[in-house]
């Protein structure tokens, strides 16, 4: 079997907010399942804003026979309420998990029971031993709240130590920073599989706006180029599918376990990205 053949890919899609958002989503969904996806994982808003619309979205997902991870943040959350939601989601028959600290918006009071990720991993783990793959965010260009990028790579292994099974990343458009990042952990004994997390680029405002906000870095280059591509949407789209393939083939090259796209519950561009890898 080719190596192109044996790596995993994943989808991330976020709940949609009105019916004619998830009668799009069930559509985009079926042309991505051609790709046959180890899990497809739905996000949750922070606060358990969309917790509503994330459970909705991971049954119909789980109902159309594919594998399905719900996202669940922390932040703001009582050990009672995460209690009852992990029931919730062991009754959905959901077996696999992306915990989060997740950030409130500004306004709101920390509160909750909660203080960090490795908190609700450790929590899970005492509640429901092994009955959920517990996935956890990792951050190769250092999480944008971090005390130093050494606290941040101490706070990684502290997720793994808690029971982490696996991670998948911030997305990144500098490679090394995801090698550099993995080896530093594995240092640390943080080796679990971290999947890298691949953001297709499908326009330049909202990817820069975006990326400010979270901590990862657009090269000078890319984001030089796709300025100047002004509202040529056409130009943005094709740079944009040569940047990203380029680097799933080299993340592929070096033997990474997986690929994970934020779909931004589109299909057009992530599958053209998987075609052109033979995925
Ligand atoms: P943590 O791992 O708790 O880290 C948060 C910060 O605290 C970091 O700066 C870390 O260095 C620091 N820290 C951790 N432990 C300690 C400690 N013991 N002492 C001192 N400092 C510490 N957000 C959502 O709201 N919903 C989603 O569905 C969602 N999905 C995501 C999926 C992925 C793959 C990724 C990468 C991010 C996702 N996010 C989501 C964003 C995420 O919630 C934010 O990045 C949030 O700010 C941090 O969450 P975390 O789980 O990484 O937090």
């Amino acid at each position: 079997m080719s190596l192109s053949m044996a790596l995993p890919v994943s989808f991330e899609f976020f709940p949609p907010k009105t019916p004619e958002g998830a009668d799009k989503l069930r559509a985009v969904r079926q042309q991505l399942y051609v790709r046959r996806p180890q899990f497809c994982s739905v996000t949750y808003g922070a606060g358990g804003s969309t917790q509503a619309g994330t459970f909705n979205t991971v049954r119909e997902i789980l109902a159309e026979g594919v594998s399905a991870a719900s996202h669940f943040s922390c932040i703001g959350a009582t050990r009672a309420s995460v209690r009852e939601q992990l029931a919730e989601l062991k009754a959905m028959g959901v077996t696999r998990l992306v915990a989060l600290r997740g950030d409130l918006p500004s306004g709101y009071g920390l509160g909750g029971e909660f203080q960090y990720a490795s908190d609700l991993v450790a929590f899970i783990r005492t509640e429901t031993g092994r009955d959920f793959h517990i996935e956890v965010a990792a951050y190769p260009e250092v999480h944008p709240q971090a005390k130093s990028p050494e606290a941040d790579l101490q706070a990684f292994a502290t997720k793994v130590r808690a029971g982490a099974d696996s991670a998948i990343t911030q997305y990144f458009f500098n490679s090394d920073a995801y090698f550099r990042f993995v080896d530093d952990a594995h240092k640390l004994g943080a080796d679990v599989p971290v999947v890298p997390g691949i953001m297709p680029i499908t326009g330049a405002s909202q990817l820069l706006r975006f990326s400010d906000a979270c901590g990862a870095e657009v090269p000078r280059w890319i984001r030089l180029r796709l300025q100047a591509f002004g509202d040529d949407a056409a130009s943005i789209r094709a740079f944009g599918l040569d940047v990203v393939t380029d680097l799933c083939d080299q993340l592929r090259n070096a033997g990474v376990p997986g690929l994970h796209f934020y779909t931004m519950n589109q299909s057009a561009v992530t599958l053209e990205i998987c075609e052109r890898l033979g995925l």
